[in-house]
């Protein structure tokens, strides 16, 4: 079978513009190389809890409006516990969000996609696996260093200004403590020189624990990316008594993320480095759930309203 879209990462890009190729009748293949869906819309189980360690929640906007109704019925979307803040996240945590888009779409988990070459026949996806994939269009909707990497590897050109495009790093605690970290925090932005943020998945009512996510600066976790993961949770224990006093902790686990959102943004909503294939995601509409659906709707939109589907 030879696809019309072959759709290469399932996080919230991906899914979207997935989501809505399906539904204008074209056929969609979407190739996830994790076993699960959502991307950086991450939800570990950690004992009787869970961690949303990744985005935190979607705001609701133009762009996101749809998807905010389409969770709704559903009845999986709950108001983000901060007030006059117009944000949401799923019952049961973030990646639940997307498993609900997913439901209907063709994907094919733990399928890393290696090259992509023209053939004769349309565009063949070499997996990890050996397995190859047909399809006439591609659309890459990974962090952009991870897109660039594909291309590269797949001798396809691209303008070299998409390269000064980089990614912040960020070193995510997961951390089940016996005692309120802080009384009344349910979240809180730009803690400090360290501290990012810190959300209590308590008050998301995702556990019953006190548990947080505390997400360190952008600095921090440049420091610290090196290390192992034991060693990082010793500095951390260090600086959270510090800042916090004695913590007691019962449970302590750690996230790194290579690509946490992207520090600049290229000035178009979509990239196309051949006619049949596109780069989707933050690194085009912004560094949030939202800038990255701003893109997938972009290129959908004129995907769409082309004679191409
Ligand atoms: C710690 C953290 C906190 C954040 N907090 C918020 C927040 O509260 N609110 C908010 O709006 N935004 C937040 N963000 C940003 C937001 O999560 C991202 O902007 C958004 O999820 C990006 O979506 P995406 O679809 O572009 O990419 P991703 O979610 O990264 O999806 C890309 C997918 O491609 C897959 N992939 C990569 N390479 C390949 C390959 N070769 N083959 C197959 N699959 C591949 C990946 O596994 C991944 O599933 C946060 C991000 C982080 C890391």
């Amino acid at each position: 079978m030879i696809y019309d879209f072959a759709i290469v990462g399932a996080g919230i890009s991906g899914l979207d513009i997935g989501w809505k190729l399906d539904t204008s009748n074209a056929s969609v293949l979407i190739l996830e190389k994790s076993k699960s869906c959502g991307g950086r819309m991450a939800t570990r189980r950690l004992n009787e809890s869970k961690f949303d360690h990744g985005a935190q929640f979607i705001k609701r906007t133009k762009i996101s409006d749809a998807l905010i109704e389409f969770w709704t019925s559903r009845n999986i979307l709950k108001r983000f516990p901060v007030p006059d803040f117009d944000s949401y996240f799923g019952l049961g945590g973030m990646t639940r969000l997307t498993k609900e888009i997913s439901q209907n779409l063709n994907l094919k988990y733990n399928s890393k996609v290696i090259t992509l070459k023209n053939t004769p026949h349309g565009w063949r996806l070499t997996l990890d696996s050996g397995d190859s994939i047909l399809s006439k269009n591609i659309i890459l909707s990974c962090p952009l260093p991870q897109s660039l990497e594909l291309l590269k590897n797949s001798d396809i050109p691209f303008d070299p200004k998409l390269q000064d495009i980089h990614y912040a790093k960020s070193i995510v605690s997961l951390i089940s403590l016996q005692q309120p970290l802080k009384e009344h925090l349910t979240f809180v932005e730009n803690f400090d020189s360290d501290i990012y943020s810190i959300c209590s998945q308590k008050g998301k009512g995702l556990s019953i624990d006190h548990n947080y996510t505390i997400v360190m600066t952008e600095k921090w976790s440049e420091d610290h990316f090196g290390l192992s993961d034991d060693e990082i949770k010793q500095k951390s224990i260090v600086l959270f008594k510090t800042k916090f006093g004695s913590t007691d902790i019962s449970d302590f686990q750690i996230k790194k993320w290579r690509y946490c959102q992207p520090t600049s943004m290229w000035s178009e909503l979509f990239y196309q480095p051949h006619p049949d294939i596109y780069l989707i995601g933050d690194a085009f509409g912004g560094p949030s759930l939202n800038g990255a659906l701003l893109s997938s709707d972009g290129l959908a939109k004129k995907l769409i309203s082309n004679t191409h589907v």
